[in-house]
């Protein structure tokens, strides 16, 4: 690609400012997403944390969902963080009464999975592609239960109780991971991304 590729970062709810950041600094040109011209005038989209059931019915409300959902499915590259991977996961394990999802990755999603006497914690995580663990935050997070045969499993927990449990996925253009890389200062996943339109 000769020009840096224009990335939006979906900006109904969550952390939109981080991963504009992340994306500017990982070589592409970032730029916030709410109506769906915008969605149309992006290379990838960043789906980011905060709450799916919420982004699910703002998703709605701006006329954006059913854009996503047909974007995603015509090849559109998306990067979801953890509310991001459940908006994009083909099925969620335990969704809220109602709660849709724009689809893109062949995995069953837990929400909440890590339990709730840990809301938050933080671990390291061995991701493919990457020589050093990266470190990771996870805020009330997912993890992946099942993975269809086209899904790449990109990273997992590397040691402590929820060793082994998957953390980061990939099918085709879509990358999603159960952890915020957005808020690490680290920004070789948001990399990743940027490197997987490239190709
Ligand atoms: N638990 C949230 C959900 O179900 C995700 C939390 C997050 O994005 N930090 O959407």
């Amino acid at each position: 690609m000769s020009r840096p590729p224009r990335i939006g970062v979906l900006a109904l709810q969550g952390d939109v400012r981080e991963h504009l950041g992340m994306l500017e600094r990982s070589g592409a040109r970032a730029s916030p997403v709410r109506r769906p011209a915008e969605l149309e005038a992006v290379d990838g989209v960043v789906v980011p944390g905060g709450e799916s059931t919420t982004m699910h019915k703002l998703a709605r409300t701006f006329d954006l969902f059913e854009p996503l959902q047909q974007a995603v499915r015509a090849g559109l590259p998306a990067f979801g963080t953890c509310a991001g991977m459940i908006m994009l996961a083909e099925q969620v394990e335990n969704p809220a009464p109602g709660q849709e999802t724009i689809g893109g990755l062949d995995i069953v999603v837990r929400r909440n999975a890590f339990g709730r006497q840990v809301d938050s914690f933080e671990a390291d995580v061995d991701v493919l592609d990457l020589a050093t663990p990266f470190h990771a935050m996870f805020i009330r997070a997912p993890w992946v239960d099942k993975c269809g045969a086209g899904v790449e499993v990109v990273a997992t927990v590397a040691s402590g109780q929820a060793v082994g449990r998957i953390v980061a996925v990939r099918q085709d253009m879509v990358l999603a991971t159960s952890f915020h890389p957005e808020i690490t200062g680290d920004h070789r996943m948001h990399e990743l991304f940027v490197g997987m339109l490239g190709r």
